[in-house]
């Protein structure tokens, strides 16, 4: 493997600034990397066939001497769920395969204008549902860390390539972990933007009410930079947030350098005490909060009452959202039509949706149409919106008394491949501590908390702020990360094991 692929973004940009390596190298020895392992990995649905062009034009235009952006020529892994004109868009189903957007989401068309690189689109579970990318239409992805096990979902494709250095940084969706979960099991930074605060414009909805677009990396500045790249008010997107916001990237380098952890209020919440972590796990985050502890920081026990109803109101929400939003695969709009001789319109359209949905999505969309049914929306959808408000006042209250609060980013390590494909509810329960944050709309991080002393693998902390605090969970994921690293003796990813007979 070339040096190049080992290199942050941060890294990989200060050496294209200082005209030491090319945007052509850099992304020449990703393309390279993701030929030796991806065969393994699987992070990669597409690659793209003109990166090297990209790259190019980009090397062409900073020798012209023009003003390009901190992340200039360096390349980006771009997850399926985001529509792209140059590549084809699947949302990892085969309702859409080869699917051509007329357009690029804004993320991406950000991206692209910032002089990122795409190298391609990353697997996903299909529509974005799942938490192990064993729902994609095309096949799992495999963490690098072990390759017998599941790298997370949806965005186990986004994650699996940054954690393979097949890709420095990429872009994910989050929709109720989506992002956390795969960095927690791949041992990478993953964040769940304020909703409202990157636009969700041609993000293949899921649940609009919940989807949010965030960036994946190995570091806490790296996500950062995306995050400055990526964020801010898209007229687009009706829900965006026609907010100021303040330099992310800024509030990584403050945490790393400062002493942000003195007299910080860290909440941890009470009731999660009985979810039943996987011992590794529970260690791993004590010793974080041990970690933070020692550098000043204040370790306050909240009660959030409502948490563990989390996961119940967002199956009801998700599906009923789904539902709707995936009525446009009709096969008369996009993406595949079944040729049924003599059928009615009826007929193509429901063997196309029956050919062309894998099962998890089907099950969604019949939860969801049945919670919407007349007659049981109150009872239902109506509900949970209850508990939906009732873990907003919980988070209120909570941030009332502390400035951020911490929990594992998920309740075990990565499980085997096949382990939960057969027990939807086990799936479901991968999510517990990240739902909440999608529910109240609030930002959330993972970053490596360390490897669990019962297995080996990785494990995440993750940190949540008030609604538009995304800088506070730069600067304190930031400022705790600096002081693991150092006591690790290095990234924790310099300890995955040797992929490709290269590291
Ligand atoms: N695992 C969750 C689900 O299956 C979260 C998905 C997501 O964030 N897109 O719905």
């Amino acid at each position: 493997m070339s040096d190049l692929t080992r290199l942050t973004a941060a890294e990989l940009a200060a050496r294209l600034t200082d005209g030491s390596i090319t945007s052509v190298e850099a992304t020449r020895a990703h393309l390279d990397r993701i030929a030796a392992v991806d065969g393994d990995v699987h992070a990669f649905l597409h690659v793209s066939d003109h990166a090297l062009d990209v790259a190019a034009d980009v090397d062409a235009r900073r020798a012209a001497g023009e003003q390009l952006g901190e992340l200039a020529g360096v390349p980006l892994a771009i997850k399926d769920v985001l529509v792209t004109t140059d590549m084809p868009s699947t949302s990892g189903s085969k309702i859409l395969e080869g699917f051509m957007s007329p357009y690029d989401a804004t993320v991406v068309a950000r991206a692209r204008a910032a002089g990122l690189v795409p190298l391609g689109k990353t697997n996903m579970d299909e529509f974005a549902m799942g938490s192990s990318t064993e729902h994609s239409a095309y096949g799992p992805t495999r963490n690098p860390w072990d390759l017998d096990r599941i790298p997370g979902g949806s965005g186990g494709g986004s994650a699996a390539a940054v954690a393979a250095f097949e890709a420095p940084i990429a872009l994910g969706s989050d929709t109720g972990g989506s992002i956390r979960q795969p960095a927690h099991v791949t041992g990478t930074v993953g964040v769940k933007p304020t909703y409202g605060g990157v636009s969700r414009y041609g993000s293949i909805a899921l649940a609009s009410s919940l989807d949010q677009v965030g960036p994946v990396s190995r570091t806490v500045l790296d996500s950062a930079l995306l995050h400055d790249v990526i964020g801010g008010h898209d007229p687009h997107d009706s829900t965006s947030l026609a907010e100021q916001w303040p330099s992310f990237a800024a509030a990584a380098r403050e945490g790393a350098r400062g002493d942000v952890l003195r007299g910080l209020k860290v909440g941890v919440i009470r009731e999660l005490a009985d979810v039943g972590f996987q011992p590794g796990v529970s260690a791993s985050f004590r010793a974080s909060l041990a970690a933070m502890e020692a550098q000043g920081a204040e370790i306050v026990e909240i009660s959030a009452p409502h948490f563990e109803y989390g996961v119940a109101a967002y199956y009801l929400i998700l599906p009923a959202e789904a539902s709707s939003n995936l009525a446009k695969f009709d096969s008369v709009r996009f993406g595949m039509r079944l040729d049924v001789p003599g059928g009615t319109v009826e007929d193509v359209m429901s063997a196309t949706r029956d050919a062309g949905f894998g099962d998890e999505v089907k099950r969604r969309i019949i939860l969801g149409t049945y919670a919407l049914s007349a007659g049981y929306y109150d009872a239902y959808y109506g509900s949970a919106q209850k508990v939906r408000t009732l873990i907003q006042r919980d988070f209120d209250e909570a941030f009332a008394q502390v400035d951020v609060i911490a929990t594992p980013s998920a309740p075990t390590t990565a499980f085997r491949l096949g382990e939960q494909i057969d027990d939807p509810l086990q799936m479901y329960l991968n999510d517990v501590t990240t739902i909440p944050v999608n529910l109240a709309g609030v930002p959330g991080i993972s970053i490596p908390s360390g490897l669990s002393d019962d297995d080996g693998l990785p494990v995440g902390i993750q940190f949540i702020a008030p609604a538009r605090q995304d800088a506070q969970l730069y600067r304190v994921g930031a400022a705790l990360e600096a002081i693991l690293v150092d006591g690790w003796g290095g990234p924790l990813l310099d300890r995955a094991p040797i992929l490709g007979g290269a590291r």
